[in-house]
C-alpha cells in the first residue's frame, strides 16, 4: 500500500480508492470497483485465465469515501465543475471494452 490509497475499514471486498499524484494537475481520487475471477468464473468464461484476473473494472472520480464519509486529502484544490468523470472497462470477453 502507498500512501496515495485511502485506508478504510468499511469498503467492501473488490473496492478501493486510490489518488493520482499530488502534483498532477489533473489531481483526482478513483473508487475502484472490480470484479475478480472465481474458479466457478473460469469455467463458465473462457477468455479469462486465472483466478483473480478482473472481468469488469469500473472507476469513478470521488471527494469523499462512499463507505466511511471521509473527506479524501488533498480535493480542496480540484474543480468540482469539471470531476466526477467515470468509466468502465469489461475484461470478461476477447476484445476487453472501455466504455
Ligand atoms: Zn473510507
Amino acid at each position: 500500500m502507498n500512501n496515495n490509497t485511502h485506508e478504510c475499514n468499511y469498503l467492501p471486498e473488490g473496492v478501493f480508492l486510490e489518488s493520482s499524484k499530488d502534483e498532477d494537475p489533473e489531481f483526482s481520487w478513483l473508487l475502484y470497483i472490480k470484479r475478480e475471477a472465481s474458479e466457478s468464473d473460469l469455467e463458465e468464461n473462457h477468455y479469462l485465465e486465472n483466478e483473480g484476473d478482473p472481468i469488469w473494472t469500473t472507476m469513478l472520480e470521488v471527494i469523499f469515501c462512499p463507505y466511511c464519509g471521509e473527506k479524501l486529502p488533498g480535493t480542496e484544490k480540484i474543480n468540482k465543475k469539471s470531476y466526477g468523470k467515470f468509466s468502465h472497462i469489461d475484461s470478461g470477453s476477447w476484445s476487453g471494452k472501455v466504455f
